[in-house]
């Protein structure tokens, strides 16, 4: 028996950070957005009880440290599973890019294994299963447009945002989560995001608006580690897309075009100096 899932990208349309927490985690308030480059999962029943992953990426750890294994092995000891899984794992989001693409596999590994494994556990619960694992995986099991607070794992579902096209353009560099979080201070953040502002142009499905609130306070601490990062974000403005910005803790970012036709003639512009460039949309 076989299930396969697709695990979408996501992109902030809004990073802010409220403060520092007591646990060592920083208090958010982010609107993610799904987008519809994915990742294939495919989950093969087996006899026996082992959790193995094959990934066409050899950079990906295939054991233990896969968020993927992870939520299998969360899945397998809290429902008390006695047969196992063989995932192969096609990627095409890029990694350690801002993309939450860890965090969506094991979101769609925690679906898979869902109907996999017949554990009829409800979406909800599912969502609170993968906080465990990551604080972006519960957003990633919903998809679709939400508000995350909390360190992230508190999901708000709101209206869907309107179709956008989405230019993403990845920097040939990783940007650590952790480090991101540890190079950022609360009296450098030069601009705060409008959340509310970026909420009601969702509700009043307004593509402009939203371009117009986007903000991410992160972008200090990634442009000052790697100043490429901002020369991308002033590049793919000056070439002409509406709502420009970084995504999560970088290095990726993205823009937003109203114009269909000017999104290809930025998308060829940019592959001129960047060769991870994709042209996708919200889902
Ligand atoms: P976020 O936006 O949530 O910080 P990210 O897109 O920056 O995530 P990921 O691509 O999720 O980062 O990967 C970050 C790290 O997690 C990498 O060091 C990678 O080796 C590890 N990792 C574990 N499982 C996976 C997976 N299934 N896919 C990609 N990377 C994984």
């Amino acid at each position: 028996m076989k299930v396969t899932e697709l695990a979408k990208a996501k992109i902030n349309l809004t990073l802010d950070i409220l403060g520092k927490r007591d646990d060592g985690y920083h208090e958010v308030e982010m609107i993610m957005q799904s987008i519809d480059l994915t990742d294939q999962m495919v989950f093969t029943l087996t006899d026996e009880p082992k959790i193995t992953i094959e990934c066409d990426v050899s950079y990906v750890p295939t054991d233990e440290r896969n968020l993927a294994y992870k939520a299998a092995k969360l899945l397998q000891q809290k429902f008390a599973v006695d047969k196992g899984v063989h995932i192969v794992l096609n990627k095409k989001i890029p990694v350690s890019a801002g993309l939450a693409g860890g965090s969506s596999n094991a979101a769609a590994t925690l679906r898979g294994l869902n109907q996999l494994w017949q554990l009829n556990v409800t979406i909800d619960e599912l969502a609170e299963l993968g906080s465990e694992v990551g604080s972006d995986v519960p957003f990633c099991v919903y998809g679709g447009t939400a508000i995350a607070r909390g360190r992230g794992e508190k999901i708000e579902r709101i209206t869907k945002a309107p179709p956008m096209t989405i230019l993403l353009a990845k920097p040939q560099i990783s940007v650590s989560t952790a480090v991101a979080y540890q190079n950022f201070s609360m009296d450098k953040i030069l601009k705060k995001p409008d959340t509310k502002a970026v909420i009601s142009a969702i509700q009043n499905q307004d593509p402009q608006a939203i371009c117009h609130h986007l903000g991410n306070v992160l972008e200090t601490a990634t442009f000052a580690m790697h100043p490429e990062v901002e020369k991308l974000k002033e590049q793919m403005k000056s070439f002409g897309a509406d709502g420009v910005l970084m995504s999560g803790s970088g290095p990726t970012v993205y823009g937003i075009v109203l114009k269909e036709k000017r999104a290809m003639r930025i998308f060829n512009a940019l592959r001129g100096f960047c060769n991870e460039v994709f042209l996708v949309r919200t889902v």
